[in-house]
């Protein structure tokens, strides 16, 4: 008789599971922390890098409202790129009762003691647009095609170069053109994606003599710029400027990662004569499609942008967190890109779009990104 009940009991468990696994493909029944709990209304902590760019403004406040809208609460925190603030805010969280992490790390490496106490109190962890890097305590990341804005981000430059036409065939300029490198911080493990990404379409370039890296400074360490710092890339491309542009030779291209950093070098490259009818602007790229720089490319000095729309990267982050704290395996479209160092964290990569003066209105106007006023 109790055996039987028993198997009834198991009988009826491996059902409902499999009936889970039917209803979708994505909601198969999870095996992870903080499933089948009863989670409505639970408490889910976001942290974020740093109020100085305008991007993480936008994610926090679109991950908290979202959130909001399904019954969630929310405790945001900003760190001000300060890692003992993020830390302590983590550690907050976690005493305070959060369900769940949505985190936006400031280095990837150097939250390891707050995910393993996240892990001890079964609390899922989601990796927010950066990688969190040499932790098994991670379980999901929402993030782009890091690799692809890299690619993109190179593509641009050549194109405004006029080495690729807009349709992506080979333009009529042939070069050589002096171009200079930049990368971003070096512990978030998007940075080596994005330059990576942009190695691969510009290193031929440079290697049949259509690009030429004056400075000679190619290497990831020597061209990043530690926490994303606007004034770091403005002083090295003071320093550009004087140690290999003092001759007469000319700056034709700027491989910047970031529109943060895009604002620092052309400042550099502005006091050092750019930007006039004798002295026209190089191409400068950037990513991220802010404001201030966006206004930049209609002014036509900084040449495009990387438009990664934030809205909907919360929302990918918002169903995931939703999903796990239901118990069900949230959607997930790439399995071997994001190697952590410890594992393989399940990745969803959302499209990226490169922005220039051509298309940014049907890109950030007509999207609803910007009002067409914000960018007067
Ligand atoms: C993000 C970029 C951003 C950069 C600086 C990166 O991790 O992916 O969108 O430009 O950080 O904030």
């Amino acid at each position: 008789m109790r055996l039987s009940r028993m198997g009834a009991v198991a009988s009826a468990a491996v059902l409902t599971a499999a009936l889970a696994a039917c209803g979708s493909s994505e909601k198969t029944v999870d095996q992870q922390a903080g499933a089948g709990a009863n989670n409505e209304g639970a408490l889910i902590g976001v942290t974020m890098p740093t109020r100085s760019s305008e991007r993480w403004i936008s994610d926090g406040d679109n991950l908290k409202k979202q959130l909001e809208a399904l019954g969630y609460k929310v405790d945001l925190q900003y760190a001000e790129d300060k890692i003992p603030t993020q830390t302590q805010q983590l550690d907050n969280q976690i005493t305070k009762g959060a369900k769940l992490l949505i985190i936006a790390s400031i280095d990837g490496t150097a939250i390891t003691t707050q995910l393993e106490n996240a892990k001890a109190n079964k609390i899922p962890v989601i990796a927010y647009d950066r990688l969190i890097r040499e932790s098994p305590n991670v379980d999901y990341y929402a993030t782009f095609d890091n690799f692809k804005v890299g690619v993109q981000q190179a593509t641009s430059l050549l194109t405004g170069l006029k080495v690729l036409k807009a349709d992506g065939s080979a333009g009529d300029a042939k070069g050589p053109f002096n171009i200079e490198l930049f990368a971003g911080s070096p512990d978030d493990n998007n940075a080596t994606f994005f330059f990576n990404g942009a190695m691969s379409v510009l290193q031929p370039k440079i290697d049949d003599g259509t690009l030429v890296v004056k400075s000679k400074q190619t290497d990831f360490k020597t061209v990043a710029i530690l926490r994303w710092q606007a004034k770091t890339a403005q002083d090295r491309m003071e320093n550009l400027l004087t140690s290999t542009y003092r001759g007469g030779a000319k700056v034709d291209g700027v491989l910047s990662p970031y529109d943060g950093l895009s604002i620092g070098i052309l400042s550099a490259l502005k006091s050092n004569g750019y930007g006039t009818a004798a002295q026209p602007w190089p191409i400068v790229t950037g990513q991220d499609a802010e404001q201030a720089s966006v206004k930049s490319i209609l002014r036509g000095e900084q040449y495009s942008t990387i438009y990664k729309d934030t809205r909907e990267l919360a929302k990918t982050t918002v169903s995931m967190a939703d999903a796990v704290l239901k118990g069900q395996q949230p959607e997930t479209n790439n399995t071997k890109d994001y190697d952590n160092g410890v594992k393989v964290v399940p990745s969803m990569l959302l499209e990226s779009v490169i922005v220039d003066k051509s298309n940014y209105k049907k890109e950030l106007v007509d999207s609803g990104y910007y009002t067409e006023a914000q960018l007067k």
